[in-house]
């Protein structure tokens, strides 16, 4: 009987430590984002102007960036070195995406590649899309998350003057640069209404960058080939290209040319990155060559070790053969 209790008391203690409650301040901002950001549509093609459109449409891509390009692939992964106006470019791209610090994102990034479809993982990945997308971001921390997210080595980012003035600053920054500056451009210097600018400017495009940037989190479940699937189950074939970059992304994470949703060296975020790389406010651009993924994966076989450390092993002797401009090869990056 003793035992019994003993077990449930161990039990209410396990489910207290995994815990997560939802931050309902949070989720108060993404309803109302939701359906802001839905009229903010009628609203773009009943009154905007042109003006505030491309405005905005700029502010949407520089968000996109700052999340793929900045957090993802240069805070989180290290796939290449900025120089310091490109940082603070690539910062302030990030806040008007509106996800939270760049500290606070590459830190739930971390441990979602740390523990990818298991249970700590902070979006769940095993679970639903949609607990991906969505729920995951709207919950706080479980106390055991919390644990291991002091495990995860942040040391770079806090060694990055940029990044921790951000951190220091978020709030400040996110209220000119996002709202302020978003919402104030259009109506005070395109003359457009308060409406146009608030409902396009602000909700609009902040509800098109948060989904984009979600789904860096996310994306594995709409472009990921799955085992056993085949075409004729899904019409989504039609519009989405499935593939096993995305699989890829969580084997080997520091190659600069993995797309967030699904491609590999063709989107936007690799090409900005060789413009950037082009004009010398990038460095150090890793990738991966077939020939060396192919000569790892011999010796991974032939010696019984780890796949992702004969890989490294072997990308580590490709890059000193590298030249320094293979971003400019198309041979080697196509
Ligand atoms: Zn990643």
């Amino acid at each position: 009987m003793e035992k019994t209790g003993q077990k449930s008391v161990d039990q209410d203690a396990d489910s207290i430590h995994k815990k997560r409650d939802a931050i309902w301040p949070l989720v108060l901002f993404y309803i109302h984002l939701n359906i802001l950001g839905v009229y903010g549509i009628y609203v773009l093609f009943a009154s905007a102007t042109w003006p505030t459109i491309l405005f905005t449409s700029v502010l949407t891509l520089f968000g996109t960036l700052g999340v793929t390009v900045g957090v993802h692939r240069l805070w989180a992964h290290r796939t290449f070195t900025a120089s310091k106006p490109l940082k603070v470019f690539l910062m302030l791209c990030q806040t008007t995406a509106g996800q939270g610090s760049i500290y606070s994102v590459v830190q739930a990034h971390r441990l979602h590649h740390a523990k990818f479809q298991q249970n700590e993982d902070p979006y769940y990945s095993k679970h639903s899309f949609m607990y991906a997308q969505v729920r995951g971001g709207l919950l706080r921390y479980s106390p055991q998350q919390e644990e291991l997210l002091k495990e995860i080595d942040m040391s770079d980012l806090e060694s990055d003057a940029i990044v921790m003035f951000q951190k220091k600053f978020y709030v400040l920054l996110y209220i000119f640069v996002n709202i302020l500056l978003s919402v104030n451009t259009p109506f005070q210097y395109f003359g457009d209404s308060l409406s146009a600018s608030m409902f396009v400017g602000f909700w609009l495009r902040s509800l098109i960058v948060i989904n984009l940037g979600n789904l860096v989190n996310s994306s594995h479940f709409i472009w990921s080939l799955h085992k056993g699937f085949k075409p004729a189950d899904s019409n989504s074939i039609f519009l989405i290209t499935k593939s096993y970059w995305p699989q890829f992304h969580y084997l080997l994470p520091r190659d600069y040319q993995s797309g967030e949703f699904g491609s590999y060296a063709t989107g936007i975020g690799s090409a900005m990155i060789r413009v950037f790389a082009a004009l010398d406010w990038a460095k150090d651009l890793k990738t991966y060559g077939s020939v060396a993924v192919r000569q790892g994966l011999t010796k991974a076989v032939e010696t019984g070790r780890p796949i992702v450390e004969c890989i490294e092993e072997e990308v580590g002797l490709e890059e000193n053969a590298l030249p320094a401009n293979h971003f400019l090869n198309r041979e080697k990056f196509m």
